[in-house]
């Protein structure tokens, strides 16, 4: 199993990191270990000081793809679910800045918390979709599906031109604008519309 993240997929995120709209979509890679399931604890990594959250729609690969034509991209996944893609943003700017690969910013471990996936036939129009973060019972991120730059369709075929997309493959598609620091302590709260996806501390 393999988790593909998408950056920088909505304009106004981009915008307050100071990054360019992308005219074609900005991928990277999670490994496995970096899963965090069941809403089990997140442990603050020690080896930086600014991990950022970064709520997200998740797309779970149904079938192997490869080549996958932008118009049947839908047959590809059937749930979706919510996810945070955890960044040390400290060590991404360092990496950024030298022109590194962002692997320690955005791949260690219990960096890829999921919540269960529901079929997405549940959903009546997935390019309507609230979701939002909140934390220690504040709303921190709230985004809309419509405001995509790159929809779930485009991506899974953008991506699957190089890579081939394997069943139970995980597709993070971006973070709404909001994006902050997490703390010890902290009460993480992630909801798909009015109901409630993930429910865990930092630790
Ligand atoms: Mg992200």
């Amino acid at each position: 199993m393999k988790i593909i993240a998408i950056g920088r997929n909505y304009a106004e995120h981009a915008k307050e990191l100071n990054n360019p709209v992308p005219t074609t979509p900005v991928i990277f890679m999670k490994p496995d270990t970096a899963v965090l399931k069941d809403n089990k604890p997140f442990y603050h990594p020690d080896f930086s000081e600014d991990i950022h959250h970064e709520i997200e729609i998740v797309l779970k690969i149904s079938k192997e793809g490869k080549h996958i034509n932008e118009k049947f991209a839908g047959n590809y996944f059937e749930e979706i679910g919510l996810g945070v893609d955890f960044t040390a943003r400290d060590i991404q700017q360092r990496h950024k800045e030298k022109g590194l690969p962002w692997e320690l910013a955005k791949g260690f471990d219990g960096s890829a918390p999921i919540s269960n996936f529901i079929p997405k036939a549940n959903f009546n129009d997935l390019y309507n979709l609230n979701f939002k973060l909140d934390i220690n019972g504040e709303v921190r991120q709230q985004g809309n599906t419509k405001d995509l730059l790159f929809s779930f369709e485009r991506i899974l075929a953008f991506v699957s031109r190089y890579i081939t997309l394997k069943k139970g493959d995980l597709i993070f598609t971006g973070t709404p604008e909001g994006v902050g620091r997490v703390n010890i302590g902290d009460h993480l709260e992630g909801y798909i519309e009015d109901v409630k996806m993930l429910d865990f501390y930092v630790k």
